[in-house]
């Protein structure tokens, strides 16, 4: 399916970038999110692992295809506005982890669609948005992930093989995941020493083990083991020791979805507040007859707008073939900043019932900071804003 631009919606929705189609995909995403997340996003969170059927239903929603080859069963869309609504839906739940990991083959399946070969796209992607495989993305080392260039785990190549020594670590869907795009060192030391290999569950010397973590409970998130790991090189992807621009290019659709569901998490912080404010009585009135409560509120929607506006010029940006780097990088860093203070407020105006576990801002309060640090850790986005600013 191709989804092409044609009327732009401006009564109902004062927005210029949002048109009917967008709306109608809305509307599809919601019913998904109201019919099978919604009801279990609690026994998932417990479970600490999303089940495998719901990428079967995703898929059939049509969520998981969204941006990739129409060829190997994807739905092109001509922007980034598709995703930004399917994280904005999502987001409802309050739970990050729903995102990140049912989406995690949006950060492991595009260096398979931009640089593999048909063969390797018909085995690593198709199943992928289908729903029957899950991907994952694996970068970071327990040595360090923001100094990517200098990745250790070391992939020597032996005739129709690579052996793969070393581990990555903070891996999500790590436990679960069919396809590892794992970045390996096959050349000199730097970054133009780096390759990346699809690492396939079950391959003798691949071992794993899960990480507890403060939030985005259902997310399965891993610590990865290679132990003379035997890979074939026919699961390369790309030419050798190209990997590092494919890393770099990726980063950049990973951080304005991190901004997305950044941004969407503090609007359901809003609306939640919105909601109890009006609500809950103290010394005979509602919260919101309270100016220190409205100030709060007006505070949290000037600067949720703000975040918003900004992320929907760079997509728009994007979508006309810009690669605005500098400022997806500062719009992650707005974007983060905002959910952690609109998050902290949030919890303030619920009170006590904001500390309770089963509040939505209470997870969300405790998922702001894997935000600010996965993706690029703030302070590496000023680094790497300021470098394209040329400062
Ligand atoms: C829940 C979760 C899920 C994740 N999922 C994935 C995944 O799917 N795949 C994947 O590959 N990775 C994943 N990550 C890893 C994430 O991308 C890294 O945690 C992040 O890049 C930071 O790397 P690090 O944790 O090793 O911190 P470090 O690199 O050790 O940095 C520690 C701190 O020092 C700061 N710092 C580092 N260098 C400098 C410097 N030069 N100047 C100033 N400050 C500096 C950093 O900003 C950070 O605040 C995930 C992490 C989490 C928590």
């Amino acid at each position: 399916m191709v989804i092409t631009v044609t009327k732009l919606v401006t009564p109902n929705i004062p927005s210029p970038f949002y048109t009917e189609e967008h709306e109608a995909f809305r509307t599809q995403v919601r019913r998904f999110v109201e019919r099978e997340c919604t009801p279990n996003i609690e026994a998932w969170e417990t479970a600490l692992e999303l089940p495998r059927e719901l990428h079967r239903k995703a898929a059939e929603a049509g969520l998981l295809g969204i941006g990739f080859p129409e060829a190997y069963g994807g739905i092109e869309v001509p922007d980034p506005f598709y995703m930004v609504i399917a994280v904005e839906e999502l987001a409802r739940t309050s739970s990050g982890g729903l995102i990140a990991s049912l989406l995690s083959h949006g950060i492991g399946s595009p260096p398979v669609m931009h640089m593999g070969t048909h063969e390797q796209k018909e085995k690593f992607l198709r199943p992928v948005l289908a729903g029957e495989k899950i991907a994952a993305l694996a970068i970071t080392e327990p040595g360090g992930g923001s100094d990517v260039a200098n990745l250790r785990t070391r992939a020597v190549r032996e005739g129709d093989h690579y052996v793969v020594n070393g581990s990555k670590t903070f891996i999500t869907s790590g436990m679960r995941a069919d396809y590892l795009t794992v970045a390996v060192r096959t050349g000199e030391p730097g970054l133009g020493g780096v390759s990346l290999l699809v690492i396939e569950a079950g391959t003798p010397g691949f071992t794993r083990s899960p990480l507890e973590k403060m939030g985005w409970w259902c997310s399965d998130t891993a610590t990865l083991y290679f132990e003379d790991a035997r890979v074939p090189v026919a699961n390369r992807i790309g030419p050798e020791n190209a990997g590092f621009m494919a890393i770099m290019m990726n980063f950049n659709n990973e951080r304005i979805m991190l901004a997305a569901q950044a941004w969407a998490s503090a609007q359901v912080c809003y609306d939640e507040c919105l909601a109890y404010a009006r609500d809950r009585q103290t010394f005979g009135k509602p919260l919101i007859m309270r100016q220190v409560i409205r100030h709060k509120l007006v505070d949290m929607k000037m600067q949720i707008d703000a975040v918003k506006a900004q992320l929907d010029l760079l997509c728009w940006r994007i979508s006309k073939k810009q690669l605005p780097i500098a400022e997806v990088c500062l719009l992650k860093n707005l974007a983060t900043s905002t959910l952690e203070r609109v998050a902290g407020e949030a919890v303030q105006i619920f009170g006590g019932a904001g500390y309770l576990r089963g509040a939505k801002v209470e997870r969300i309060f405790r998922e702001t900071k894997v935000l600010s640090i996965g993706g690029g850790a703030s302070e590496i986005m000023k680094d790497l804003a300021s470098k394209q600013l040329g400062y």
